[in-house]
């Protein structure tokens, strides 16, 4: 029998796994586990029946201190029963070391004998979200050992209302741990989950089958010149995208086209490497947020930009070459998600679009671009509110402290607030539009890590 073939497991793991009959890695497990070891978090669209339980357990064994008596994992279910099921999985990875202790908390059965288990110590912990907050309220439960969270089918978890749950267990968590997220669908609630408690996480998605449907769409407009603000404002209207990148030549061309845009009630903001590192940072922040709509930006300043997965890029007109098209396209579509990826032209650039056509061999049929200029204008209404909290990481504050104000105490529900992201020195919390009165107010009033920080509406 072939051994397992995936850098860097134990041999103790290899010849576990040889036992229990895994002789070569799924896709999912071939591209989730080595990220896993290196201790990184992990986003991956995986379904049961896809290895996906291996592909996260193998490593997180493997990455496990058996001496240290205390929960170092926590595998959150949507179901008793799927909780069951993953537990009895990773019992028999662990097999591949003495004494680790996995147990289950599951709701449905009584809460006595868990507690019972808990206090004689297990190294990883299975269980439904309700279960496992309420043996963190009654203080049964601590998790300020763990190094790994693992969030199993959380697109089912979010569809049975855990939500709250969940965000309220991964504040118990330490900042300093690995988060991996597995997930069939990968809907907006889910990349917004995963953007709150990840940090630059690796997407796993295993190409073959059906996982994989091409989600991107191209369409081509020619025009005439000038009228690019015009088909835009069409098009966005058309499209109500939650978030748009829209490439542009020059600076001054950036400047211009957002500043149209938000005379005209969208909210837009312009990036080009005129702006201060500090105004940088924060168009991106609100950007990332979904507090501004619309990215204006060069090439070279969306170079490092960190946001992809957008429904919609547009050309305002033709990248230098195709390898920068495909680049700038490449924001779009990705891991199942549809997108839409729009070129204007003018006559004059049209030999752009026949270069293009040569590098990917395929026709280019240009749309009339009529139909976008008919289109009646319909800003898009940011979805978030982005406000400003004057303390940071340098104060101790942790995306746990904020939402907690929210939330806490008949607060607001879990489910208004966006994206949090603590800087040194600052912080910044999305809140629905609707309640961000209410939210400004909660922040203003109450204490955030026992202190009152100025609270301000970017
Ligand atoms: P899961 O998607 O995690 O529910 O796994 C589906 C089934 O595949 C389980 O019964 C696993 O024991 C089995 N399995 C997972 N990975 C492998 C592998 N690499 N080789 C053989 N069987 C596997």
């Amino acid at each position: 029998m072939t051994r397992f073939q995936i850098p860097g497991l134990s041999s103790a793991m290899l010849d576990n796994l040889t036992t229990l009959g895994f002789e070569s890695p799924t896709p999912v497990q071939q591209e989730a586990i080595p990220v896993v070891l290196e201790g990184r978090d992990v986003i991956a669209m995986a379904r049961t029946g896809s290895g996906k339980t291996a592909a996260f357990g193998i490593g997180m064994v493997e990455r496990l201190n058996p001496k240290q008596f205390a929960v170092q994992a926590l595998v959150l279910c949507p179901t008793r029963e799927l909780a069951d099921q993953v537990a009895k999985a990773l019992r028999e990875l662990a097999r591949a070391y003495h004494n680790i202790k996995v147990l289950t908390l599951c709701g449905g059965t009584p809460i006595g004998p868990q507690i019972g288990s808990l206090s004689h110590g297990a190294h990883i912990v299975v269980g439904t979200p309700g279960r496992v907050q309420d043996h963190l309220r009654k203080g049964t439960l601590s998790l300020d050992r763990l190094s790994m969270l693992v969030l199993d089918e959380a697109d089912r978890m979010l569809d049975m209302g855990f939500q709250e749950s969940v965000e309220s267990i991964a504040s118990h968590c330490p900042e300093n741990r690995q988060t991996l997220l597995f997930s069939a669908t990968w809907p907006d609630a889910i990349r917004q989950l995963s953007s709150r408690y990840q940090q630059d996480p690796i997407s796993v998605t295993v190409s073959g089958g059906e996982e994989s449907t091409a989600t991107l769409q191209q369409q081509f407009y020619e025009l005439s010149p000038g009228q690019e603000p015009e088909a835009l404002m069409g098009l966005l209207s058309r499209e109500q995208p939650s978030g748009c990148l829209v490439f542009c030549a020059t600076r001054q061309d950036c400047d211009t086209v957002a500043s149209s845009l938000t005379r005209s009630g969208f909210s837009a903001r312009s990036l080009h490497g005129d702006l201060e590192q500090k105004e940088r940072d924060l168009v991106l922040t609100l950007f990332a947020n979904q507090s501004c709509t619309v990215l204006v930006a060069t090439d070279v300043a969306a170079r490092g930009l960190d946001i992809d997965d957008l429904p919609l890029v547009v050309n305002l007109e033709p990248a230098r070459s195709p390898e920068t098209h495909t680049h700038r396209i490449g924001r779009t579509g990705r891991a199942g998600r549809q997108g839409l990826a729009v070129t204007f032209f003018t006559p004059a650039r049209a030999y752009k679009i026949t270069q293009l056509e040569r590098s990917v061999g395929e026709t280019i049929e240009p749309l009339s671009v009529d139909g976008l200029l008919a289109v009646p204008l319909a800003p898009i209404q940011p979805r978030y509110v982005t406000l400003c909290l004057s303390g940071g990481k340098k104060d101790k504050v942790r995306p746990g402290d904020i939402l907690g104000a929210l939330t806490g105490e008949a607060g607001l529900p879990g489910k208004v607030v966006g994206k949090i992201h603590i800087d040194p020195f600052q912080s910044f919390v999305a809140v629905e539009s609707g309640v961000a009165k209410t939210a400004l107010r909660r922040l203003e009033d109450g204490r955030v890590k026992g202190r009152k920080f100025r609270v301000r509406m970017v």
